[in-house]
């Protein structure tokens, strides 16, 4: 009798796709969590007292939820709430010297993948889509396209920036629920040094070969060579997405991402994640690692955080552990 009350399949799939009210709008949820304090040149922000600048920024907003200091010296603050942000942009002086607070350019906002395959979107302009979802926290929109043949194909797939420091795991368009994937950068090589986190316009190495590693040329000849890898020195070239020292800087371009941290934070949490690994189960982790650097899956393999969800992560990928 019960099973008559349940609602048919097709029902189900009306269901999910009826317009949700439920969906918090989320112009609310755009305010700047992190704001950068500078100080002056004559004045800059580690002349003056840590105490101060506590008891000021305690004064002015409140308790704040995290308190750093940038590469430049600036004061990086993490806010928990509208109010204290609000409140700290007001900030003008700490101990009568004047400072100045303004968002953090790129941690107040990320970026976010949708996969249109249902073609709800159709030919709407990037204008268009972007005007009606701003009001779930999209500031751009960028739809992908490829070239084949000359011609210009239109693909299905958007590039979104949102003005949250994280991606609604959701969006509506109009009626229509549609799951937002977070973009998780590959790591950038330098085409010169063959170095990992820089490009060739800030390189300030030196030449060298990406197939050999030698230094002097650049490996665009076209005869063969033998290989070996600037960065990690095994038998493949520096372009080898098998490269363990690739592998490493993707985990930590994750951690990064998904964490909205800085890059020295995630490196830190990639490389204790990585000794705990290794000194849990030095044989097992080894031939782990081994074995992932012959699968050909690097574009969706996901480290493990630990020695325990390890498992957990090769599962939810489908890679096998080859022992
Ligand atoms: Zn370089
Ligand atoms: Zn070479
Ligand atoms: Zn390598």
């Amino acid at each position: 009798m019960a099973q008559h009350n349940q609602p048919s399949k097709s029902a189900l799939i009306h269901k999910k796709r009826k317009c949700d009210d439920s969906v918090p709008c989320r112009e609310d949820d755009s305010w700047p969590r992190f704001i950068v304090i500078k100080g002056t040149e004559e004045k800059p922000i580690s002349k003056i007292s840590p105490f101060a600048i506590h008891k000021q920024i305690q004064n002015v907003a409140g308790t704040v939820k995290k308190v750093s200091k940038m590469k430049s010296g600036s004061l990086l603050v993490e806010c928990s709430n509208k109010s204290l942000s609000t409140n700290l942009l007001t900030i003008t002086t700490i101990t009568n010297f004047p400072v100045s607070a303004s968002p953090h350019n790129s941690l107040n906002s990320c970026k976010g993948i949708i996969r249109d395959r249902s073609q709800y979107l159709g030919d709407l302009t990037v204008e268009e889509i972007g005007e009606e979802l701003s009001s779930q926290g999209v500031t751009d929109v960028v739809r992908f396209q490829i070239k084949k043949n000359g011609n210009i194909i239109k693909l299905n797939t958007y590039l979104l920036t949102f003005r949250t420091p994280t991606p609604p795991p959701s969006i509506t368009l109009g009626c229509f629920g549609i799951r937002v994937d977070m973009l998780i950068p590959n790591p950038i090589r330098c085409f010169t040094c063959q170095k990992f986190g820089h490009g060739s316009k800030q390189c300030r190495g030196t030449q060298r070969c990406f197939k050999c590693s030698d230094e002097g040329h650049e490996g665009t000849n076209s005869y063969s060579e033998s290989s070996k890898c600037v960065n990690c020195g095994e038998s493949h070239f520096s372009s080898s997405r098998d490269c363990p020292v690739y592998l490493k800087e993707k985990n930590i371009i994750k951690i990064k991402t998904e964490r909205n941290i800085s890059y020295p934070e995630a490196k830190q949490i990639a490389s204790v994640s990585n000794d705990l690994l290794v000194s849990n189960r030095p044989s097992y982790a080894s031939k782990v690692v081994r074995s992932f650097s012959h699968e050909n899956t690097q574009t969706r393999m996901t480290w493990p955080i630990d020695a325990d969800n390890l498992q957990c992560c090769l599962l939810k990928q489908n890679l096998t552990i080859k022992y």
